[in-house]
């Protein structure tokens, strides 16, 4: 077997669809392993359980979601996905400051179920000439040399009756199986240091819901509130691609959001502006309440491991996962796919150990975003050393002004969006807005949030 005839990567989500892309490019062939059984329209997995949550796609990960699939953006709008071009669509309300409605930061934001982009994305990486998609079959362990430095192989399963374990050999081996990834088991099975993890416990429970609201209910085609020191509840409404709108409420630190339809719409009346509320208090529910735990963001460092096997790579959240309330993680995974191109271009040599070093640069900078906002909530328990408590109340100020300078708002929605590094949000001109003129304070919740008084229950 040449050292780039066959690619194998586990898991068939958002990481190991783009992954397999990249891989396209420089293996023979790439075959995806998926436990679930693809469909081939539009539908939710029983892998994916966080798929009937709301599920923005970030515009920085768009983009390159779009280098990898050219034409993936227009065709998923031009069969129904809704984009925000005018940001007058777009109600983002992030730690109890509404950013100013005058703010365009100039990216379209592409909204859509999750399942919808995957079917999207599946159907373009399906067509390609050198893939095969194999699934109903679960991964069940690694293959290696005697030696055990390199993987040659995957041990898979069909779940299919009376079918035996096989092995499919191969010169790389992907994990991309989400969270509950192998790797760490597998490694340590093998003799080698189970990587070291980051954790941020944050307890994040979601309870999503599909509604029909009656035609242009509101001005907005989406609509963003993030929890506030005092209130680490939150809430999401999109549109999706079929004309229903996606409410996803969200509690943290076990705080729960009701599952009962009428009980739920109390609790993100406590938060969602009250134009929102007044239209969704006559939505009519459709199918099913759906609910989802995220105990905690989780970063598993391979980059520090002194030793690793040849032909093995970890991708998506298997690598690293965060809070879902900011929306990163389909883009995180698009910016690995990234990287891993990148890594490419100079070969195949060596290559785990120099992609989770060039991996580390962009999971770096989001788990800085998003660690950083966490811990930005009192109640969030977590190291917070002086430059993090300096740059978060520096962004809690820059939040501040940017209610009323449309200029500070785009800057931070480009940032929040994976558009612009946060160091963006450092430069002179933009401190400079940021640090001149009078401070607003926060205005108590009662008057910038909420309609129905109702507060949650812990
Ligand atoms: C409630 C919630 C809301 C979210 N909202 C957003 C959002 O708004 N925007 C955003 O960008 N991200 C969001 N995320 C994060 C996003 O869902 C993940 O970051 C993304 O799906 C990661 O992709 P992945 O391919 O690594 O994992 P997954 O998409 O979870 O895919 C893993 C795949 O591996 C398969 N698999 C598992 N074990 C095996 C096995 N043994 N053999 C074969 N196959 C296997 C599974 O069936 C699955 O298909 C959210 C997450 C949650 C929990």
């Amino acid at each position: 077997m040449g050292s780039n005839d066959h690619a194998v990567v586990l898991g068939g989500g958002m990481a190991g669809l783009l992954t397999a892309r990249v891989l396209t490019d420089v293996y023979e062939r790439v075959t995806i392993v998926e436990r679930d059984p693809l469909p081939t329209h539009v539908a939710s997995r029983r892998g994916v359980p966080q798929d009937r949550h709301v599920h923005g796609l970030l515009p920085g990960g768009a983009q390159v979601m779009e280098e990898l699939l050219p034409g993936l953006l227009d065709g998923i709008e031009a069969e129904g996905a809704p984009v925000i071009r005018d940001y007058a669509e777009y109600y983002c309300s992030p730690a109890g400051h509404l950013l100013s409605r005058e703010a365009q930061p100039g990216v379209p934001h592409y909204l859509s179920s999750r399942p919808y982009l995957e079917h999207h994305i599946r159907a373009r990486v399906r067509a390609l000439p050198n893939i095969e998609i194999i699934d109903q079959c679960d991964a069940v362990n690694l293959v290696t040399t005697e030696t055990r430095d390199r993987i040659t192989g995957v041990r898979i399963q069909r779940r299919t009756d009376d079918s035996q374990e096989e092995t499919l050999e191969a010169d790389l081996v992907v994990d991309a199986m989400g969270r509950g990834a192998r790797t760490p088991a597998w490694l340590a099975e093998l003799g080698y240091n189970r990587p070291d993890e980051d954790e941020l416990v944050i307890k994040v429970e979601c309870s999503s819901q599909l509604i029909r609201l009656p035609p242009n209910p509101i001005p907005e085609k989406a609509v963003v509130v993030g929890a506030r020191p005092g209130r680490p509840t939150s809430g999401g409404l999109v549109l999706q691609e079929n004309g229903a709108w996606l409410l996803t409420a969200t509690g943290r630190l076990g705080l729960r959001p009701p599952t009962d339809f009428k009980a739920r719409l109390d609790f993100v009346g406590d938060f969602m502006p009250p134009h929102v509320m007044a239209a969704i208090r006559n939505a009519e529910p459709i199918g099913e309440v759906a609910t989802f735990r995220f105990p905690a963001n989780r970063w598993r460092h391979y980059e520090r491991l002194r030793n690793f096997p040849e032909g093995l790579l970890v991708a998506g959240d298997a690598l690293c996962s965060f809070n879902p309330i900011y929306a990163q993680g389909m883009s995180v995974a698009a910016l690995q796919a990234a990287a891993l191109r990148d890594c490419l271009n100079r070969g195949t040599h060596d290559l785990p150990r120099r992609f989770f070093r060039v991996a580390a640069t962009p999971l770096g900078m989001v788990w800085q975003l998003a660690s950083g906002a966490d811990l930005a909530l009192p109640e969030v328990e977590g190291p917070r050393p002086l430059p993090l408590r300096l740059f978060n109340s520096y962004v809690g100020r820059l939040q501040a002004k940017a209610e009323h300078d449309p200029v500070l708002a785009a800057q931070f929605i480009r940032v929040a969006f994976l558009v612009d590094p946060p160091t963006q949000l450092l430069r002179p001109a933009t401190a400079l807005r940021v640090m001149t003129g009078k401070q607003r304070r926060m205005a108590p919740a009662s008057t910038t949030e909420g309609t129905s008084g109702s507060r949650v229950q812990t």
